[in-house]
């Protein structure tokens, strides 16, 4: 279809189309290609009288975007969509010959003008910054991801702390609201083995709560009675000296990224991972919490991944305890990224998978807790990420969101999708009159790379989740096409 598109351009002049194609985004078209590049649509940023999140009208939902990088979208969508070209590229990526410089380099090269280009909101604070204006011009939000993988080692642990204070930093010289997060990842902070000693330890705690943990911080509940301990069947070794240590200066860390963000006035959503390690993550993040999140203003937010079969438990035991210690609760609700290993780990050690036995209640418990965390922002502390592509989730919020008349507070409530991903629904949503975020990693092409792969396996196949995304691209290109010929 992208080719079929392509070629019919080849019709229109050269000088019009470039003309087209180069055209800063909102500024007016005073050539026959106005017809063709539509105007940008109204923002509705007052929410309209009536809950709609509507998808029928292509050019209110994609009447800002450029021609050319609608194309470039639908283009790099539609090779996503096809299973073969993203095995082959899984395979090129996974072998030996990206040791070898040159071929390295033309792959990265290739990767870099179109799924990095997609997916990825640059390589440096200044690219990153352009990227952040040009959604903001369209009435969208950014969190800025420095994308780091996991640390082995204290050294990394700092280096990527200072990528995560430069990010912070950057975030001051932005348009006002323009960053609305800063993500981290606790893992590319604390070692993950450490992670990994902590996460046993706490696991044994809530198996035999008489068992002592010299180091632990206060916190909010971290499992529920639903949670899986299967992660830990025999008792661990305290932790040694040296690992106190480390844990302690991963603790600092994480406060240096807190006080940025308190000073920069940008909240800071920490990502959930595996559960092998996810007990010290959450450890790490309502710690924070406790400290920083103040006078109804939540700065640290966590993650719950609705894919777990203990999810809505652990978030109401949070939420309560939260409350009893009168600490604004900042949630990121998303369905949950590592499904297949969590099975893969659970079946290994022979127990139940901790994911839901079927789809249906993932997206129930989704839609259940995304419920909950409305109604507590009705209530007026809490704030909450609802972090999905899924539409129906999207729809079913922003209903609930209206019926108990959250526009008032709608700083608390910020919807988020991936960038290059359900831009139908973010645009949607936006047009709706909702706080929407596009999630954005940077960094340079190699370093984001794990990332990419995770997208490309996530748009794999004709019902994956461009789908709708490449039915609307495709509509209204043809509009613009139609307008320009007639
Ligand atoms: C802004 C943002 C931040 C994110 N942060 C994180 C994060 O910190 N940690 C993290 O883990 N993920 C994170 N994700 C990824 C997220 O968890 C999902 O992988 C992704 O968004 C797909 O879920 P969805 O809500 O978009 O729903 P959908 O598009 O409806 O996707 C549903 C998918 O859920 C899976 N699934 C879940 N449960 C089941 C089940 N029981 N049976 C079968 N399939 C099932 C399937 O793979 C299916 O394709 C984030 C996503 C966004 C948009």
């Amino acid at each position: 279809m992208a080719r079929a598109l392509v070629s019919t351009q080849s019709k229109i002049s050269k000088r019009v189309f470039l003309y087209v194609f180069n055209r800063p985004l909102n500024t007016a078209a005073s050539s026959p290609a106005a017809a063709f590049t539509a105007p940008p649509p109204p923002l509705h940023l007052n929410p309209p009288s009536t809950p709609t999140v509507d998808f029928t009208d292509s050019r209110a939902l994609f009447g800002s975007i450029p021609t050319s990088d609608l194309l470039h979208a639908t283009a790099t969508l539609h090779a996503s969509a096809i299973g073969p070209v993203v095995d082959v590229g899984m395979w090129v990526m996974n072998s030996k010959l990206m040791d070898v410089e040159l071929f390295r380099d033309v792959v990265l090269g290739t990767v870099k003008h179109t799924f990095y280009r997609h997916f990825c909101a640059g390589e440096d604070d200044t690219s990153v910054a352009k990227t952040v204006r040009r959604l903001h011009d369209v009435g969208l939000r950014s969190m800025l991801d420095y994308a780091l993988e996991y640390a082995d080692d204290e050294a990394s642990c700092d280096r990527n702390l200072d990528g995560f204070l430069r990010t912070v930093e950057a975030t001051k010289s932005l348009p006002s609201g323009s960053a609305s997060f800063v993500v981290t990842k606790v893992s590319a902070i604390c070692p993950l083995r450490l992670l990994e000693r902590v996460s046993d330890l706490l696991r044994w705690q809530q198996k035999n709560p008489s068992f002592n943990l010299p180091w632990k911080l206060q916190t909010l509940p971290i499992f529920s009675e639903s949670s899986p301990l299967y992660h830990t069947l025999e008792q661990p070794e305290p932790l040694t000296r040296e690992e106190e240590k480390s844990l302690q200066i991963s603790h600092e860390r994480l406060m240096k990224i807190c006080q940025s963000c308190v000073d920069a006035n940008v909240p800071l959503a920490i990502d959930a991972e595996h559960t092998k390690v996810q007990p010290a993550i959450d450890y790490f993040t309502y710690s924070a919490a406790i400290i920083h999140n103040k006078d109804r203003n939540p700065i640290v937010y966590g993650t719950i991944q609705a894919y777990l079969k203990d999810a809505k438990d652990r978030l109401l035991l949070a939420n309560k305890e939260a409350s009893k210690l009168k600490i604004p609760l900042g949630i990121k609700l998303v369905r949950g990224a590592y499904m297949s290993s969590e099975s893969k780990l659970a079946s290994s050690l022979g127990f139940e998978s901790p994911i839901h036995n079927t789809i249906q209640d993932t997206h129930s418990c989704y839609n259940t807790c995304a419920s909950f965390l409305l109604d507590d922002i009705a209530k007026g502390s809490s704030g909450a990420i609802l972090a999905t592509h899924n539409v129906e989730s999207g729809k079913l919020a922003a209903t609930r969101a209206y019926e108990i008349g959250i526009g008032k507070l709608k700083q608390k409530l910020e919807f988020a999708q991936l960038y290059g991903m359900s831009e139908a629904l973010s645009f949607g949503l936006r047009n709706a009159g909702f706080q929407v975020s596009k999630y954005m990693p940077f960094g340079p092409v190699d370093m984001v790379m794990p990332y990419l792969l995770r997208r490309a396996e996530e748009n794999r196949g004709l019902l994956s989740a461009s789908n709708l995304d490449r039915q609307l691209m495709r509509k209204e290109l043809g509009r613009r096409m139609k307008e320009y010929l007639s």
